[in-house]
């Protein structure tokens, strides 16, 4: 088959390898729409530690079963499927906490090479994350499972009510994606990024307000808290502040833009070894909250599933285009430029 390698950052090569053929318990799924990733364009740009260097890579798809390994219930040949690509392990410490998404193996046990003609999925994965595809949804929309995964993850706990004014930094897919879910909350959002026109596409998918960051900054920001003073009536500042950029800069200025008593959700994950620094009074007298959040449990991918089936999210609005396999890379020269949010990869 044809597979994706990603040599090193910034190099891709198409190579043929040999099709995986299902051991006990597991499926081969021919890959019908793989998606690219703000992990995947980390990986191209800087390398990643969690994508391997030379190897395959794309963990976001949906396909159709080609082939099933013995003892497999529940799919058979010709299935149209959407799943994620990893699962806990059940076993470990993490796992026994029902803390799932932090299991000690999930991460080395994930899989990937979406980007390619097939993708192997073992039977731990079958088990807990795999799911039929509805004929009302397209390949492309079932492809999303994944991130809004996570996306559905970091909102989890966190009892969001209508009335809540929710600012999310950072329109590329992630930051997109949460918007997409918090007007299906009823949630008044309002995005800032520094790319005109990602501004306008979250617009367009039902942003209440847009702005550039140095707006915030500027005009309403410092001294602390800062919405108070240049803000208008009684807006006392964001209930929820989501970072969905993975800049530690970002990260440390998110607290000004939440109100006394809100919630700073951590998304986007910085390169390793980074370091923040807070403004203590803000986190103790204002009593604000950091929140962090990694990867999804299964009853998350149970959620977004739901969620996509219900099929009022509109994820496919944020592909911006498809490439077929060979052309991967110019996808990601694209996203390197900031040009679009996110493309359909096509083998
Ligand atoms: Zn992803
Ligand atoms: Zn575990």
């Amino acid at each position: 088959m044809l597979a994706n390698i990603i040599v090193k950052p910034g190099k891709i090569e198409l190579r043929e390898i040999k099709t995986p053929s299902p051991s006990h318990g597991e499926i081969l799924v021919k890959i019908k729409v793989a998606l690219t990733c703000g992990t995947d364009l980390k990986a191209f740009k800087r390398g990643h530690p969690i994508i391997p260097m030379p190897g395959v890579w794309g963990h976001e798809f949906s396909g159709i079963v080609a082939d099933v390994g013995k003892g497999v219930k529940g799919f058979k040949k010709g299935d149209k499927i959407m799943a994620v690509h990893s699962a806990p392990c059940l076993e470990c410490r993490y796992c026994k906490k029902r803390l799932y998404n932090l299991c000690e193996k999930i991460m080395d046990t994930k899989v990937l090479g979406a980007f390619a003609e097939y993708i192997l999925l073992p039977s731990y994965i079958l088990r807990q994350n795999v799911f039929h595809k509805p004929e009302n949804l397209t390949f492309e929309e079932a492809a999303f499972l994944e991130p809004l995964s996570c996306v559905v993850h970091g909102m989890e706990s966190l009892d969001i009510k209508t009335s809540v004014h929710a600012l999310i930094i950072g329109a590329g897919s992630i930051g997109l994606l949460h918007l997409l879910l918090l007007k299906e909350k009823g949630v008044t959002v309002t995005v800032t990024d520094k790319h005109n026109n990602k501004l306008r596409i979250a617009k367009k998918l039902g942003a209440d307000f847009v702005l550039k960051p140095e707006k915030i900054e500027t005009k309403l920001i410092p001294p602390r808290p800062p919405l108070v003073k240049g803000g208008k009536g009684d807006f006392i500042g964001f209930d929820y502040v989501f970072e969905c950029t993975g800049m530690s800069e970002v990260w440390e200025k998110s607290v000004n833009y939440v109100r006394k008593g809100g919630t700073v959700i951590l998304f986007g994950g910085c390169k390793s070894g980074t370091t923040v620094t807070y403004d203590t009074g803000r986190l103790h007298y204002d009593e604000i909250s950091l929140k962090g959040t990694f990867h999804y449990t299964p009853s998350d991918v149970k959620k977004a599933y739901k969620l996509l089936c219900e099929g009022r999210l509109g994820v496919s609005r944020l592909i911006s285009g498809s490439y077929p396999l060979k052309q991967t890379q110019k996808a990601f020269n694209r996203l390197i430029k900031g040009v679009g949010i996110k493309y359909a990869i096509i083998p």
